[in-house]
């Protein structure tokens, strides 16, 4: 099994993130929690990214009121956290939890992709608590479906600002 190092490093350097994606200060010298993002397709990683707080609230300022409350509604929904908390808190490993998707409890070997998502604190360390969490494209989906176009339109924004290539529309990962 990865270790949740592996998991949580970033892909490119091998190393923990060193950068916001967004304002690119160092994550270490501001004195802000962070949250890192990957995005999978089986077990290759075709996005990964952590942003700090700062700008992730910027983001979630832009989304719609109506957008932020379909989110938070499916996150209520469809994954029973009084249920996963306990088995978080009994399971030593934090890296146990990227061996199933969160809400439909699918394993991680049967998803054709699946997306992760971690919260650091401003000293770097792991925040375990709701995060770190596992999700599978087809719940990233069902709860991206949920996003009014104009929140999508901000999602899509700050993809293409950081990244190159057309930005996928059916699924964001780091909405968590
Ligand atoms: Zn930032
Ligand atoms: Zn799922």
């Amino acid at each position: 099994m990865r270790s949740v190092e592996e998991w949580l490093y970033s892909e490119e350097t091998g190393a923990p993130f060193a950068h916001c994606v967004s304002c690119r200060f160092p994550l270490l010298e501001i004195d802000v929690p962070w949250l890192v993002t990957k995005d999978y397709v089986g077990d290759e990683c075709v996005l990964e990214y952590a942003v700090c707080q700062r700008c992730r609230d910027r983001v979630a300022a832009r989304l719609s009121e109506e957008s932020k409350a379909a989110v938070r509604g499916f996150l209520e929904r469809e994954i029973d956290w009084e249920a996963r908390l306990a088995e978080f808190m009994a399971a030593p490993d934090p890296a146990e939890r990227f061996s199933e998707c969160i809400a439909c409890r699918t394993p991680r070997v049967l998803m054709e992709g699946s997306g992760i998502s971690a919260l650091f604190d401003s000293a770097g360390n792991l925040v375990t608590g709701p995060l770190p969490l596992l999700i599978c494209r087809t719940c990233i989906v069902r709860m991206t479906a949920l996003l009014s176009e104009q929140s999508r339109g901000v999602w899509k924004q700050f993809l293409a600002e950081h990244f190159t290539g057309p930005p996928d529309d059916s699924a964001f990962p780091g909405l968590l």
